[in-house]
Formats: structure tokens, C-alpha cells, sequence
């Protein structure tokens, strides 16, 4: 059922970026009579956030470019009323009320709703060293904190950069620093850079980004900071296996992880599961019939388990948002959860992932196994032809595809989603083998590399005994 054009219910919108605005503009096109609020705690809204560091590096050269759509369209294409710099700090559910303070302020303001949709996405992991808060570091996780490090480095001329952790936001970021000939060092805790990825797939980019000129000091952790009397940070003790270091820098990014942002919830009954993230029913609905989240808050169904995750990627943002704003307005769509996809590009490189790693197979008692193989990317005959390394998690018994992840300098990125919509569809090894994918000598061997990854699987698992 959906709200006649004579209604004027108050929905409030918490968070105006991809969720947020996806959530806010589904519930305009259903309700057109409805007063549309959205509350965003920054200066920015619709802004291109995966985008980042390519305005770091200089590749997006226009701020302007920054952003998908401006205040005015949303306020008079889609009557949808925008408050910057309210944040919201404090929520009461029984009396439909949020409490918010304005940039500057700690009066605390009240907004009574009858609707709710919260979208506050993500905030970084405080890595409780101290000394961290300084002039010269920064985290990547909004427009504001690039602005920041874009001006630091035009009033400051650093030469070195330390960025702590090797994830793939802190790649992003030692990449676009490296390109604009800042000395990067990365600090990762694990073995591997990008650790959410198989060994076989992280340690082609940790090479790649070792023969560009990134040092990693791997197995490290950070201890402290030294700074100077002006809060900049001068050097940073990190300690690995066998001793202690010193590294001298001249800019950190502090790049250890996401939680979810979602404090003001706090007693409330919304349900917080994995990395703080808002439990929601599959139609994206809270404990409170009146409140629904969407976006990097909230957790999602992972398709392959089954379980509440965390899964916090632009795309489950942009699909959670508008189900949200679907079913806020009497919608009854259904979101049917997330297989974890997701790619970058680094160096040239391009490197993706979907369904779930070999580690969280065998803790889903999956009897799991994990299948490696190199292709080349094209024909022979044509130039330029690569190596894609693909990694396949199966499981034995169902011959399910339970993972795939790819790296390679041309076409893995859209590969793997081949290997999604496999996963979503609970396709064997087998029928992938003989899925009809395209060939010309330009883009693909006559069986491409997602067929020959399952032909090995199939032969290996041949061999195998549970
Ligand atoms: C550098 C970088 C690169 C990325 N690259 C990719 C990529 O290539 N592909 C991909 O799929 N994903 C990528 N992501 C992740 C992607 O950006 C997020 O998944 C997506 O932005 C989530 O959208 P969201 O609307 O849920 O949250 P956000 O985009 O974080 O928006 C939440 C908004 O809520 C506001 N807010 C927060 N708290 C409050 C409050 N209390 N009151 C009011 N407003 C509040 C915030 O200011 C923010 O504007 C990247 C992220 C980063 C940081």
C-alpha cells in the first residue's frame, strides 16, 4: 500500500550520500506529498567517494566532477529538503524524535519524524595510539578529509608518506600519493596486502606495488608517534617480529578499517551486529516498524552463508537505499543480500573478488577447496596479451562455486561478475565449464579463462578424497 498523494508524512533521512539519497528519492517518486527531509553531518552531499583518491592523485582534476548530483536538484527536481552540517547525535523511538547538533554548536536541536531512514554509512577505526590526532594525518573516507590532504600537500610539499594499513583503501591512497612523487612507505600488520583476498591473488599486487616504488613493511604494527611542538607528526615507531623501527615521515593516512556508524543508536532497541552494522530484515526494516536503515550502516544477508554480514560497497549502498525508501513509503521489495563483490584497480592492475575465502568456507563447514590457475587474457596472435590468475573456493560434496577472486591488467574486473552471478544462482563448477561465454582473439581465448578455472576445478577434484 502505498501513501496517497493527501498524506504528509514526515520522513527524516539520516546521511545524505549513496544510500541516503537513493532512499530519499524512492520515497519522493511513491510519495509525492510527503515532507522529504535529509540530514547529512558534513558539508557535501552526492559525492563520489570511490573516487577519492583519484582526486588525490590529479586523475579527476575538476572538484566539481566530485559529485553526482547538486543541493538544488535534489531541493527542486525532487522536493527533497537537505540540512548540511546537522548531525544527528542522539535518536528517541518511542516519541519519534532525533536530536541533532549543528557544526560548531552543542545545542542539541529536536526533529520529530513519523518516518525514519538511517544511512550514516561508515566512520574509520580509532587505532587508540596515541598522538595520532596531528596536523599531518589523515584519514580517506570523505570529501572533507581529501580537501584536507590535497591542501596539506599544496601548503607542505611533503616528500615521504607513511600510510598504515595495507587494505584497499590504504593501496588507493600510497598509489595516488606515489603518483603525485611522494615517497610511500606502507605499514601492514598481516603478511599480505589486501588480506581479505587469497594469497595467490594478493601477493601478484604486493609485487606490483613493490616494483613501483612502495616499500611494505609487513608484519608491523604501529607503537607511536613523535611530533613537534606544532602537532605535526615527525616519525613513527612500528614493531615487527624481530625489532622495533623507526620510520621519519612527513604525512600519515591512517587507513586500518571500517565500523559501522552507528553510535547514536545507543539504547535503542536496533540490534547491532558485525563491525557495529544496524540489523535489518531482508525489506531493510528495524526493530521499530517505523525505522529502516540502508548502506555501509547496515548489515546485509551474505548469500553464500546465509548470515547477517558486513558488507559495505557502493553498490549494496545504492540497492539497500532505494528498498528502504520503497518499503518506508508501504513498498514491499525484498533485498535478497550481497555475494560480496567487489574490484580495484592498482597500478595497472585489476584485482576482484566475490562469494566468500577459503578460511570462511572451512569455518561454515563447508568441506572446501581452493583451485588456482593462470590464463592468458586474449589470443596469442594479438599483442598485449597478460596473464589473469583466478582463485576458485568449491565445495567438494555440492561442486558449488562458494568464491572466485582474479587478478590480471585487462578484463577481471567484469569477469568476476560472471563468477556473481554464478555464486547468486548456486551454480556448480560444472555448468560454469560449459557456460557460453563470448570469444574473439581481441578479448578472450576460445574458452575463457572463467571456463578453464572450472575444467581444473573439476579435475581436481577428481583426484580428491574426503
Ligand atoms: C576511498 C574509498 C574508495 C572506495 N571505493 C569503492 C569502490 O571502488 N567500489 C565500491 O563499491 N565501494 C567503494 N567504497 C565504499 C563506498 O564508498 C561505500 O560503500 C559507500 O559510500 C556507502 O554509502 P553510504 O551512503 O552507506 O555511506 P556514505 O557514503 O559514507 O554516506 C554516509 C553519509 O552520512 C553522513 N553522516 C554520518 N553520520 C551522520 C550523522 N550522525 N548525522 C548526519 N549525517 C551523518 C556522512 O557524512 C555521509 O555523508 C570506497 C570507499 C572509500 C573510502
Amino acid at each position: 500500500m502505498y501513501f496517497s498523494n493527501s498524506e504528509k508524512e514526515k520522513i527524516i533521512v539520516i546521511g545524505g550520500n549513496v544510500s541516503g539519497l537513493a532512499a530519499a528519492s524512492q520515497a519522493r517518486r511513491n510519495a509525492s506529498n510527503a515532507h522529504i527531509t535529509v540530514l547529512e553531518s558534513g558539508e557535501y552531499i552526492s559525492y563520489g567517494t570511490c573516487a577519492l583518491p583519484y582526486f588525490i592523485s590529479g586523475i579527476v582534476n575538476d572538484f566539481n566532477k566530485m559529485f553526482a548530483y547538486s543541493i538544488d536538484f535534489f531541493e527542486k527536481e525532487r522536493r527533497i529538503q537537505i540540512l548540511l552540517e546537522n548531525k544527528v547525535v542522539g535518536l528517541n523511538p518511542q516519541k519519534r524524535q532525533i536530536f541533532t547538533q549543528t557544526v560548531g554548536s552543542n545545542e542539541l536541536k529536536m526533529i520529530g519524524y513519523d518516518k525514519l531512514v538511517i544511512c550514516s554509512g561508515s566512520i574509520p577505526i580509532d587505532l587508540q595510539v596515541s598522538g595520532l590526532k596531528a596536523e599531518n594525518s589523515f584519514y580517506l573516507r570523505n570529501i572533507k578529509n581529501a580537501l584536507d590532504i590535497k591542501n596539506y600537500i599544496n601548503n607542505n610539499n611533503p616528500k615521504t608518506a607513511t600510510v598504515i594499513g595495507g587494505g584497499s583503501i590504504g593501496i588507493l591512497a600510497a598509489e595516488a600519493l606515489s603518483k603525485i612523487g611522494i615517497k610511500v612507505t606502507v605499514i601492514e600488520k598481516d603478511q599480505n596486502i589486501f588480506n581479505d583476498f587469497e594469497n595467490e591473488i594478493s601477493s601478484i599486487l604486493y609485487k606490483m606495488v613493490v616494483l613501483e616504488g612502495i616499500e611494505i613493511l609487513n608484519n608491523s604494527s604501529l607503537l607511536c608517534v613523535s611530533k613537534n611542538d606544532n602537532n605535526v607528526i615527525k616519525s613513527i615507531s612500528i614493531k615487527n617480529k624481530e625489532k622495533t623501527e623507526n620510520v621519519v615521515t612527513d604525512l600519515v593516512m591512517l587507513c586500518t578499517g571500517i565500523n559501522a556508524n552507528t553510535d547514536f543508536v545507543k539504547g535503542t532497541s536496533i540490534e547491532l551486529g558485525k563491525n557495529k552494522a544496524i540489523k535489518t530484515t531482508q525489506k531493510l526494516q528495524t526493530a521499530y516498524s517505523n525505522i529502516f536503515a540502508a548502506g555501509d550502516c547496515c548489515c546485509v544477508k551474505n548469500i553464500v552463508t546465509g548470515k547477517y554480514d558486513f558488507i559495505p560497497t557502493a553498490n549494496n549502498a545504492a540497492k539497500t537505499g532505494r528498498i528502504a525508501g520503497e518499503n518506508i513509503t508501504g513498498g514491499n521489495y525484498v533485498f535478497p543480500g550481497s555475494v560480496g563483490t567487489k574490484s580495484d584497480k592498482v597500478f595497472g592492475l585489476e584485482i576482484a573478488k566475490t562469494g566468500i575465502s577459503l578460511k570462511d568456507a572451512m569455518d561454515m563447514q563447508f568441506n572446501a577447496v581452493k583451485i588456482t590457475g593462470s590464463y592468458d587474457s586474449h589470443a596469442k596472435a594479438i599483442p598485449g596479451i597478460d596473464a589473469i590468475t583466478v582463485t576458485l573456493i568449491v565445495d567438494f560434496r555440492s561442486r558449488k562455486i562458494l568464491g572466485a577472486q582474479m587478478i590480471g591488467k585487462e578484463g577481471v574486473a567484469k569477469r568476476i561478475d560472471t563468477f556473481a552471478t554464478a555464486i547468486t544462482a548456486n551454480m556448480t563448477i560444472d555448468d560454469v565449464y560449459m557456460l557460453d561465454l563470448s570469444y574473439s582473439p581481441g578479448t578472450s581465448t576460445v574458452w575463457d579463462p572463467v571456463n578453464k578455472i572450472c575444467g581444473k576445478a573439476i579435475l581436481e577434484l577428481s583426484k580428491i578424497r574426503f
